[in-house]
């Protein structure tokens, strides 16, 4: 069957022209191919997986699915849409609303709901109208428990980074919101990284889904325009090289001096992944980090950390030196993380320093540099914070200083990642050929 339609505008994917027209006021003219695949898939009302790289818009693609099937003449709350992070649920809200805002009266009403904001705010909201409502599982979960959120009249439930939604953290609170909304309803979910559990543990929550895989792609990572770069960090091992390729860099000779990471270094190379630095290896990165600010023209940049107490650390020292940072992570304030998004997002800032809370779905499109000073715990986590730049069609550059150890674990990362991008496209054309 024809998944992927040769559609060039919003309009022959059968979009409504009211829509149509909101969606061109945003700035989206021509649908990406993830979108020309998806949404009429969406519309029709299947379950629907979807895996796409990063930045290539499936935001818009639920967004549609979403204003395309919601009653805004009834009061109800029927669409629920769960994201991993505030950030995203706010980023992914803000998105849906936009377009509503252009859709004629009465148009449909969306709220978000997330941790770390008062929940009588919430209750209001949700005493006023909420036809869409975009949350975190933790008080999305809250608000279902408490009968302040009406889960028997969703007939649309989202799931965005399905296989984070799915991991560990999260299982439990949203197969419960699961279990509260009605037996009947569409399951639409999306991720940016391939596993092969993601599709097993899928299937049990859908009725016959149909699968739109998009993440095919022989590079590590499986990411159009992000060029990765790694420094490598510790005694007379300071220089850089472009992955895969081989070939030699400039010599950076940022050695640390004195002070060898020794045994230190191994014990990071061993701990490796999800683990910090020791602290020679980090002030050296620190170094390097500094060095390539000043020399590499770049509009924003993210730099990802293991550690908070560093990161907080690292985004004042970055301000002193002349860089003003942000720093965005779990364990601060939600107002203050979202005044750093704004910070961010208005450009006041050019660099965000940041744990994993925003390594996934967060859209900053001038975010043309990633910087790890500590690798990730896992592939698909390496995968999410690559994807914060490269941002539909846009160019990006991952640095990631590591110490030899550490670089034995970022090319198993990079190997992975290219394993199963081959997996998905295997899986994608046998999916097609059904
Ligand atoms: P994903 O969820 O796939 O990582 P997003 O939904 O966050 O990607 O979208 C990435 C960027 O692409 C956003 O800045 C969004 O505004 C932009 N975008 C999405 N669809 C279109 C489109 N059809 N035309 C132009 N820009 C788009
Ligand atoms: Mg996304």
């Amino acid at each position: 069957q024809d998944v992927i339609s040769d559609a060039a505008s919003f309009r022959e994917l059968m979009v409504s022209d009211a829509l149509v027209a909101s969606l061109a006021a945003a700035g989206f003219e021509r649908p990406s191919p993830v979108q020309k695949a998806a949404i009429p898939l969406g519309r029709v009302g299947t379950d629907l997986i979807v895996q796409a790289k990063s930045g290539t818009g499936k935001t818009v693609v639920f967004a549609v699915i979403i204003l395309e099937r919601v009653k805004a003449e009834s009061s109800s709350t029927q669409a629920l849409v769960l994201a991993p992070t505030r950030e995203v649920a706010i980023q992914s809200e803000a998105v849906i609303r936009a377009l509503a805002a252009e859709l004629p009266a009465p148009a449909p009403v969306s709220a978000v709901f997330v941790g770390g904001l008062p929940m009588v705010d919430d209750e209001k909201k949700l005493r006023r109208l909420c036809h869409i409502a975009v949350g975190t599982p933790g008080r999305v979960g809250a608000l279902l428990g408490a009968g302040r959120l009406t889960g028997s009249t969703v007939s649309l439930l989202v799931l965005d980074e399905a296989d984070a939604l799915l991991g560990e953290s999260f299982y439990e609170d949203v197969t419960w919101i699961y279990d509260q909304l009605p037996k009947r309803k569409q399951v639409v979910a999306f991720s940016a990284t391939f596993t092969p559990e993601l599709l097993s543990d899928l299937e049990p929550l859908m009725r016959r889904p149909q699968r739109v895989l998009l993440c095919g792609g022989e590079r590590g990572a499986g990411l159009l325009g992000v060029r990765q770069f790694y420094g490598l960090v510790g005694p007379q091992q300071a220089q850089q090289a472009q992955h895969g390729s081989g070939e030699g860099g400039p010599e950076a000779g940022q050695e640390e001096d004195g002070e060898a990471p020794g045994g230190g270094a191994a014990a990071v190379g061993v701990a490796g992944a999800g683990g910090a630095s020791s602290s020679a290896v980090f002030r050296c990165k620190v170094a390097r980090l500094l060095e390539l600010l000043a020399g590499a023209s770049f509009h924003q940049a993210a730099v990802f950390l293991n550690n908070k107490p560093r990161a907080e650390w690292l985004a004042e020292a970055l301000t002193r030196a002349g860089f003003p940072a942000a720093y965005l992570s779990g364990d601060r304030a939600q107002t203050e993380r979202m005044a750093a998004m704004e910070a961010v997002r208005g450009f006041k800032l050019r660099i965000v320093v940041s744990t994993d809370v925003m390594a996934r779905g967060v859209d900053l499109d001038r975010v043309n540099l990633v910087v790890n000073l500590d690798l990730p715990g896992d592939a698909a986590t390496y995968c999410h914070r690559v994807g914060r730049t490269g941002r539909f069609g846009s160019r990006g550059v991952c640095v990631s200083y590591v110490t030899r150890d550490e670089l034995a674990v970022l090319v198993s990362y990079v190997d992975e990642q290219a394993t199963a991008a081959r997996a998905a496209a295997a899986a994608a054309a046998a999916a097609n050929a059904d």
